[in-house]
């Protein structure tokens, strides 16, 4: 059994529901156990700015599956959710990340574990803070705010 984190974010088509959507989907991967979840956050896009703001939120799971599965399985979801890729960095219905998968580093063409953007990523480490305060590899969750310059995230009041 390993303790893995998953990153979620949506900007389209209510996010909120897609997001709590893609959460109760975690709940029902095979060989799996949805062990708690983040409030939800919005967040500014980071790449193109005419697009809507983002809901974001991060999951921490139990899994039997291996990284790579995990991975496909993820894969799947997002398009059973109707993932809608439409520019890098741009707008999306679905975006599942592994975040952590327990203490691996992963290097691989298709996985990069942890998740090469999650240090940098406010709306990753504000939603993961209430999950985690120190991580496999990574250290502690609050020093990693501490050297993000500036914040664009907020708390959702759901
Ligand atoms: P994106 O949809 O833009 O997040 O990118 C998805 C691509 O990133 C897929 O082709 C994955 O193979 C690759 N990828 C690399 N590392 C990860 C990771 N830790 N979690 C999710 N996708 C990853």
């Amino acid at each position: 059994m390993v303790e893995a984190y998953i990153g979620i974010g949506s900007n389209l088509e209510n996010p909120l529901f897609q997001v709590n959507a893609a959460i109760e989907s975690l709940a029902h991967l095979p060989d799996t156990k949805l062990v708690s979840s983040s409030s939800l956050y919005a967040s500014k896009p980071q790449g193109p700015q005419d697009q809507p703001d983002f809901v974001n939120a991060v999951a921490k799971i139990e899994t039997h599956m291996s990284a790579t599965a995990l991975l496909s399985a993820l894969q799947a979801l997002e398009q059973e959710q109707g993932k809608v890729k439409k520019r890098h960095w741009g707008e999306r219905l679905i975006d599942l990340d592994i975040l952590l998968y327990g203490s691996m580093t992963i290097q691989t063409s298709e996985l990069v574990v942890p998740h090469p953007e999650m240090q940098s990523r406010d709306f990753v480490l504000l939603p993961l803070r209430e999950l985690a305060s120190d991580i496999p590899v990574l250290g502690s969750v609050d020093a990693l705010i501490k050297e993000l310059k500036e914040t664009f995230v907020f708390p959702l009041n759901t």
